[in-house]
């Protein structure tokens, strides 16, 4: 697979730190142009055929990357006029007789390290013209957000200047790094301004055939002094190596209701969805740290027939809009539908089974680690109920039981938890600051 960088953007938000005379893809970290970390992080991926495009300030990365070999890949250019901008797409026109494959297309501004293999992977096996790699982010409420299916299919983009007061959403943001089958460079058919969101993605998502490929893996866009410093603040301390998924990670998995949000018994309406005092900053801190953080919760509303699956998805995109609001997000849920005991009235008969992935069965986590090569050994169950004490015990991961929701007082399993915490903040500082001598409480 080849690559295309789009480096032709000018990028006058960061200029306060560039100047006017850097182009914003030039800009470093720590003594590296961000378009070298991007190469060399493509060239350990496996894919050495790169194509950057540059306008504004061009000839600097011209003269500072030459034709690649002296980093172990072959780079060509297209030069834009800069007095004629083609938009973030137009340039794919001069690719249009040279890109004969699937390609990667990267915006500049994006400071990343990705496991490319496996996003390639995901492309080919949905059979996508387009895969978008995206994921939560801290501040959902401003940013234009991608609507996905359950099979990651892409509906649409929510604009961020719509009225989002009004309905709950998923937090899932594009993040810059996509795949683009060779088939879309036939919506490029002349040589003017192309933007890939509106005039290659947006027919293309009518045909369904653009996928969201959601990853914990690092993506920041570098578009603000902040940003900028965040970046380097984030290199410095490792983090961002680390979250690259052909790396073990190591995650804090929690439970949801007694945990995240208040206790209700059975959660049947997105009404009664109300975060915990703390929550959203306990979830934060998960959040900057090298753990990711899942959501492991039994469902069995949905075999009794009480909530279907699209009522229970407006709660989670509640729980996820009301985190957001706080700079919080959580990487991925899974939830069980199912439960065992058949023979109630309006209930669902065939996810009335005994299944592997109802608590304290081990099925999520299992998929979980799947999807995020996830070291259990490294990781934390933290919930309210004996049932994630039990799942963690059935999985190899250390455990801490809340005293929030039911605090343990479900009585299912006798078990022994290695923390015992007041609430979700308290537990994420013990696993955060390794305090292991914490004395048991209770
Ligand atoms: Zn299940």
């Amino acid at each position: 697979m080849k690559a295309v960088i789009q480096a032709g953007g000018k990028g006058t938000r960061i200029s306060s730190i560039t100047g006017d005379n850097i182009p914003k893809p030039m800009l470093e970290i720590s003594n590296y142009p961000i378009l070298y970390h991007q190469i060399m992080n493509l060239k350990k991926s496996g894919i050495k055929d790169i194509t950057i495009i540059v306008g504004h300030l061009g000839n600097i990365i011209q003269e500072y990357f030459e034709d690649g070999k002296k980093f172990g890949v072959n780079i060509t250019y297209v030069v834009e006029d800069p007095n004629k901008p083609l938009g973030t797409a137009g340039a794919l026109y001069y690719l249009k007789n040279k890109i004969d494959d699937d390609f990667i297309f990267l915006l500049a501004d994006v400071f990343i390290d990705i496991d490319f293999k496996k996003m390639e992977y995901f492309h080919y096996k949905n059979d996508a013209d387009v895969t978008l790699l995206t994921h939560p982010n801290s501040h959902p409420y401003d940013s234009d957000l991608v609507v996905s299916d359950k099979n990651n299919k892409v509906l649409k983009f929510d604009h961020k200047t719509n009225d989002r007061t009004k309905y709950n959403y998923h937090n899932l943001v594009n993040a810059g790094v996509m795949i683009f089958s060779k088939e879309t460079l036939n919506y490029i058919q002349e040589e003017k301004k192309y933007s890939y969101e509106k005039d290659i993605i947006a027919p293309l998502i009518k045909n369904g055939k653009v996928f969201s490929y959601k990853s914990s893996e690092y993506a920041k866009d570098m578009g603000t002094p902040e940003r900028y410093i965040m970046v380097q603040k984030d290199y410095d301390n490792g983090l961002i190596e680390l979250k690259n998924l052909s790396r073990k990670q190591k995650c804090i998995f929690i439970d949801r209701d007694g945990t995240i949000n208040k206790y209700v018994g059975f959660l049947r309406n997105e009404s009664q969805m109300e975060l915990i005092p703390g929550v959203s900053t306990a979830i934060k801190n998960i959040n900057n740290s090298e753990y990711l953080c899942i959501v492991i919760t039994n469902q069995p509303i949905i075999a009794r027939g009480e909530v279907t699956v699209d009522q229970l998805d407006e709660i989670h995109k509640k729980m996820e809009k009301l985190l957001g609001n706080d700079g919080a997000y959580i990487n991925d849920l899974y939830y069980c539908p199912h439960h065992p005991d058949r023979g109630y009235e309006g209930e669902v008969t065939e996810l009335k089974v005994v299944c592997d992935c109802r608590k304290p069965s081990t099925g999520l986590i299992k998929k979980a680690v799947e999807d995020y090569n996830i070291d259990l050994s490294q990781s934390f169950m933290i919930g309210d109920s004996t049932l994630d004490i039990k799942l963690a015990e059935n999985s190899g991961m250390k455990s801490i039981l809340l005293l929030t929701g039911q605090a343990g007082g479900d009585g299912k399993y006798d078990v022994t938890p290695d923390y015992i915490c007041d609430n979700l903040i308290d537990a994420v500082n013990v696993v955060l600051n390794n305090e292991k001598e914490r004395i048991l409480k209770k």
